[in-house]
C-alpha cells in the first residue's frame, strides 16, 4: 500500500487518459481521515446512520452540523456526497416509533421514514445545509422509488432553505442534490428521474437484493445474489444511459464498485465515478491505468449478450487475465 501511495497519481485515469473518479464510502470522521490518507478523490457516500445509531435521542442540529463540518474540512475542498439518513430495515432506532413490519426491507426505510418524520428530516437537512458552507458538499437521498418521493424531499429541502434565509443563516444555495438508484423502479424510470435530479449514484447492494428478490443478508441464497446477474447489469446500463442523455453524472457506490472484474464494463458504460472502502482505492487506481477505454466497447457488447451471471462472470474473469 505504501508503495502504491508513492507510485500512483492523485487522480485515476485509463492509459488513454479517460478519467474515472475513485471515491471513498465512509460512516464516520475516522473513516474520512482514512479516505484522505488513501488519496480518495472525494467521498462518494457518507452513510449518516452512525450519527443516529447508538444514541438515546435524536441527534440535534448542532451536533450533526459539527460532524458534517469536520468531514468537509478533512476533505479539503474535495467533493463529499452526504446521504440523508437511511434508517429502517436492519437499522432500527429505539427513540423513534417504527411500527413492527413483516417485511422491513420492503417497509418504512430510508427516504420513506424521513418523509413521515418530517421534523427529524428537517433537523437533518438544516444541519447539512449549514455545513455546506465548509466544503464541496452534495446531498443524496436513499431509497427513492418514485418521482413523487423525490419531489416531496426536495420540497422539504426548499422549506429548510427558506427558514434559514429568514434566520439569516448562510448555506450554499446552489448545492447539488442527487439520489441513489437502488430500487428497480428508480432504474426503470431513470429517464424520468434524471430530469429532476442533479446526479445518480447506483447502490448495487440494495439494487441486487430488490431485483432478484434475495435478502442481501441471506447466506443460503448467495448463489442468486450477484452483481453479474444480467438483470442487474441491464438496470445499471439503463441508468447510465439515461444519466448521459440528461447530462448528469452517475456513480456506483455499492460493493460491486470495487469488483475488479466489473471495472472494464463500468468504464465502457460511462460510469463517472466509483465509491468504495478507502483501502480498495489505490489497487483499483492501478488497475484502471492498465485499460484503454477505446478497446472496451467490444467487451461490453459481448458481456451484455450473455445469458447468465455465471457466463458473464467467467467471461469477465477470463478477460481480466
Ligand atoms: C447500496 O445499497 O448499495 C448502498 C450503497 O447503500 P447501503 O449499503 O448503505 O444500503
Ligand atoms: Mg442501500
Amino acid at each position: 500500500q505504501r508503495e502504491l501511495l508513492r507510485m500512483l497519481p492523485d487522480v485515476t485515469a485509463t492509459k488513454d487518459s479517460h478519467h474515472i473518479g475513485l471515491y471513498a464510502n465512509i460512516g464516520s470522521i475516522e473513516d474520512a481521515k482514512y479516505a484522505a490518507e488513501n488519496k480518495a478523490e472525494g467521498i462518494g457516500l457518507f452513510r449518516t446512520e452512525f450519527i443516529y445509531l447508538n444514541q438515546s435521542e435524536l441527534p440535534s442540529e448542532q451536533y450533526q452540523y459539527e460532524i458534517y463540518k469536520s468531514v468537509l474540512k478533512l476533505m479539503k475542498g474535495k467533493e463529499v456526497v452526504i446521504r440523508t439518513v437511511d434508517i429502517g430495515a436492519d437499522k432500527q432506532l429505539d427513540y423513534i416509533d417504527i411500527p413492527k413490519e413483516d417485511n422491513p426491507f420492503l417497509g418504512l426505510r430510508g427516504i420513506r421514514l424521513c418523509l413521515v418524520n418530517k421534523e427529524m428530516f428537517k433537523t437533518h437537512l438544516r444541519a447539512l445545509l449549514r455545513a455546506s458552507m465548509h466544503g464541496e458538499m452534495k446531498i443524496m437521498y436513499p431509497m427513492i422509488s418514485s418521482l413523487e418521493e423525490l419531489q416531496t424531499a426536495n420540497y422539504i429541502l426548499e422549506e429548510c432553505m427558506l427558514e434559514l434565509d429568514e434566520e439569516n443563516i448562510p448555506y450554499k444555495r446552489n448545492i447539488k442534490v442527487g439520489m441513489m438508484v437502488e430500487v428497480p423502479s428508480a432504474a426503470i424510470n431513470s429517464d424520468i428521474l434524471a430530469k429532476h435530479t442533479d446526479f445518480f449514484s447506483i447502490g448495487t447492494n440494495d439494487l441486487i437484493q430488490y431485483t432478484v428478490a434475495v435478502d442481501r443478508m441471506n447466506e443460503q441464497l448467495l448463489n442468486l445474489y450477484s452483481p453479474y446477474d444480467p438483470a442487474v447489469l441491464r438496470l445499471i446500463k439503463l441508468t447510465a444511459e439515461n444519466a448521459r442523455k440528461n447530462n448528469i453524472p452517475v456513480s456506483i457506490c455499492g460493493e460491486a464498485a470495487s469488483e475488479e472484474a466489473l471495472l472494464p464494463l463500468f468504464l465502457a458504460m460511462g460510469i463517472n465515478s466509483l465509491s468504495m472502502s478507502a483501502g480498495e482505492i489505490l489497487p483499483l487506481r492501478k488497475k484502471v491505468g492498465e485499460f484503454q477505454l477505446k478497446l472496451l466497447k467490444t467487451i461490453s457488447e459481448e458481456v451484455m449478450a450473455l445469458e447468465t451471471a455465471g457466463e458473464i462472470k467467467n467471461h469477465l474473469k477470463k478477460y481480466m487475465r
